[in-house]
C-alpha cells in the first residue's frame, strides 16, 4: 500500500493532508524521515509514525446499534443527525447502514465497512428475514387479522409498484401489534404494506435480522461491535 494511502486510512488527514504532513517530515517509516507519498509499504513489516505516533490499519468493523428516532441512516449531513455519528471508532464514517430504518423507526441496525458482508446480509436474492414490531393506528378484528395474514402469505401490490411483495409472515399479536418478517427491502416497504392492507403503522421497530436478534441490553442509541461468531452468522 501506497504510504499517502495508508496515511489517510489510519489517520483524520485527507490524501492531500498527508501529502503536506510528509513535506513537513512529520511521518517516520522504521525511525526514518519519509517523504514521498509514493513509497510502498509491506504493511504486516513496517512501522509507520506520524508525530510520533505509531498508526495502525483498522480492520473491517461490524457494529450492532439499537437505533433510535430522529437519527438518519444516510450517509451525508441532512435534517436529522445520523447514525454514524453515535459511533465512537476510528473513522466511523466509512461504516454503511446494512439495510436503512426510516427516521422515525427504531430498533436493531448494521453497520459496517464491509461491502461484501453487507451484500450478503441484505441481496434480496439471499432471502435473509427481517422481523419488524409495528403498532397500528386501527385495531384489527380477528377475521380481518386472519385476511391480513394470508394476503401477506400471498404478496401483496405495493402502491406504484408492479411486482407482488414476496411471500412474508405476520403474526398479529394483539389487535393493534403486529410481527411481520420480510426478506427484501423496498422503500418503506412495512408501512407499505400495511397500507396496501388498509391500515396505518405508528411505531415501527425492528427486532432481527435472520438470526442476529437485537441485544436486549442495548438502550436506543447504544451500540456495540458484533462478536466473531455473529459476523459468521451471515
Ligand atoms: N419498512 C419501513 O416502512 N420502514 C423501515 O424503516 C423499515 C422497513
Amino acid at each position: 500500500m501506497r504510504l499517502d494511502r495508508f496515511l489517510s486510512e489510519t489517520t483524520e488527514l485527507t490524501r492531500s493532508l498527508a501529502k503536506r504532513a510528509l513535506k513537513r517530515e512529520e511521518v517516520t517509516v522504521n525511525g526514518e524521515v519519509v517523504k514521498q507519498g509514493a513509497v510502498q509499504l509491506d504493511i504486516e513489516q513496517d512501522r509507520v509514525s506520524w508525530n510520533g505516533a505509531t498508526l495502525e490499519l483498522v480492520g473491517l468493523r461490524y457494529v450492532m446499534m439499537h437505533k433510535p428516532t430522529g437519527v438518519e441512516c444516510t450517509a451525508r449531513r441532512g435534517l436529522y443527525p445520523r447514525v454514524v455519528e453515535l459511533v465512537d471508532l476510528p473513522k466511523a464514517e466509512r461504516l454503511q447502514a446494512v439495510g436503512r430504518l426510516d427516521v422515525d423507526t427504531t430498533g436493531l441496525l448494521l453497520l459496517t465497512d464491509d461491502g461484501h458482508w453487507s451484500h450478503r446480509v441484505s441481496a434480496p436474492k439471499k432471502r435473509c428475514p427481517k422481523v419488524y414490531i409495528a403498532t397500528l393506528a386501527t385495531p384489527w378484528s380477528e377475521a380481518q387479522a386472519q385476511d391480513a395474514v394470508e394476503r401477506v402469505a400471498e404478496g401483496l401490490l405495493l402502491d406504484g409498484e408492479e411486482e407482488l411483495t414476496h411471500p412474508a409472515e405476520l403474526e398479529m399479536l394483539s389487535p393493534t401489534q403486529a410481527r411481520l418478517a420480510i426478506t427484501e427491502g423496498r422503500y418503506h416497504q412495512v408501512k407499505r404494506m400495511f397500507a396496501a392492507l388498509g391500515n396505518h403503522v405508528e411505531t415501527l421497530h425492528r427486532e432481527a435480522i435472520g438470526p442476529l436478534v437485537l441485544d436486549e441490553s442495548l438502550a436506543p442509541g447504544e451500540w456495540r461491535e458484533l462478536t466473531a461468531d455473529e459476523v459468521a452468522l451471515f
